[in-house]
């Protein structure tokens, strides 16, 4: 049986069904989706990262001419409107057939849409508010076992300045990457170096556009292509639906120094120039489900913009890209 498209952004979905709905892509678009990469979470969740492309089953072009974009959702467990955002896109770009837009056509777009299976599945389930993974920490932490990574705050750049407390919500592991979900995010990284160009990762709710760095104030040498690339977003939002980001970089925005990020990785460590964190406009971490189409539509809008004023304006940062090594 077909499955149910109709209902898709109406709900948030389990991670069952989200499976299901890639599969079903699969089968209708079997010429611009496959299932790129397959990781296991602790609890034994398969974590999917599609691969969307015009033609996926030409090997890659001629590497000077089709880039990377990556994006990644549901790091965070109870963030459900960014896997809502995640699978929009994924919908868009084949039900819509927007992959065949002039320049989106032009990149390999990597999407991981629920990042953290276990700790969303556990926060739809049993704790609304939960962020973590799901791993039990330790043997016998205290009495109370803690459980749980922020995955955040996992990935080894200043990674010594985050939390050591087992029970914060904001814990940073006992080593960076002690997670299979941060590890999966890094592997995907190698495979993709260095043709990964755009790395976009989903977090709601605070309407900010992000670049690095999180650790420091110390600003990357390209942050003013990585602002008027944040800028092109928040404005196509503002336009679109009078929503109102604020762009600028993670430590100066937040006010507080994060170690362990994810887009500090990407642009320190594997050198991808434009690495943003959205937070996606909601009321709260769980707006009510009548409003997930209208704010993943606004969304796509700011995503778009970004991607389209990457290409349009900053084509010598696309150049000199490798083989993709996919496989
Ligand atoms: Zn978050």
């Amino acid at each position: 049986m077909a499955f149910d498209t109709s209902k898709l952004f109406q709900a948030y979905q389990s991670h069952e069904t989200i499976k299901e709905y890639l599969d079903d892509l699969v089968q209708r678009f079997s010429t611009k989706i496959e299932i790129f990469s397959q990781a296991v979470s602790y609890e034994g969740r398969e974590i999917r990262t599609v691969r969307i492309c015009p033609d996926v089953k030409q090997p890659p072009r001629s590497p000077n001419n089709r880039w990377c974009i990556l994006i990644d959702a549901g790091i965070h467990a109870r963030e459900w409107i960014t896997v809502s955002v995640a699978l929009f896109i994924v919908h868009q770009l084949l039900e819509q057939d927007e992959i065949s837009a002039k320049s989106f056509r032009r990149f390999e777009w990597i999407i991981l849409p629920l990042l953290n299976p276990d700790g969303y599945e556990y926060s739809r389930e049993h704790n609304k508010m939960w962020r973590k993974t799901r791993r039990p920490l330790g043997a016998r932490n205290q009495r109370r076992s803690c459980v749980g990574v922020d995955c955040n705050r996992n990935f080894n750049v200043a990674w010594t300045i985050g939390s050591t407390r087992f029970c914060s919500l904001l814990y940073r592991g006992e080593r960076p990457f002690s997670e299979r979900e941060t590890k999966n995010v890094r592997d995907l990284f190698r495979k993709l170096r260095p043709s990964c160009k755009f790395y976009l990762s989903l977090h709601s709710y605070a309407k900010t556009i992000l670049y690095p760095r999180a650790y420091t104030r110390t600003l990357p040498r390209n942050w003013q292509m990585q602002q008027t690339i944040a800028e092109a977003g928040a404005t196509a939002m503002l336009k679109a639906t009078g929503v109102r980001y604020r762009c600028g970089s993670a430590a100066t925005v937040l006010h507080q120094p994060v170690g362990g990020s994810s887009i500090d990785y990407a642009h320190d460590i594997e050198k991808v120039p434009v690495a943003l964190v959205m937070e996606v406009a909601s009321k709260g971490f769980h707006p009510p489900e009548a409003q997930i189409q209208r704010i993943c539509e606004e969304s796509w809008i700011g995503i778009g913009a970004m991607v389209n004023c990457l290409a349009a304006n900053f084509r010598t940062t696309l150049k000199g890209s490798g083989t993709l090594h996919l496989r």
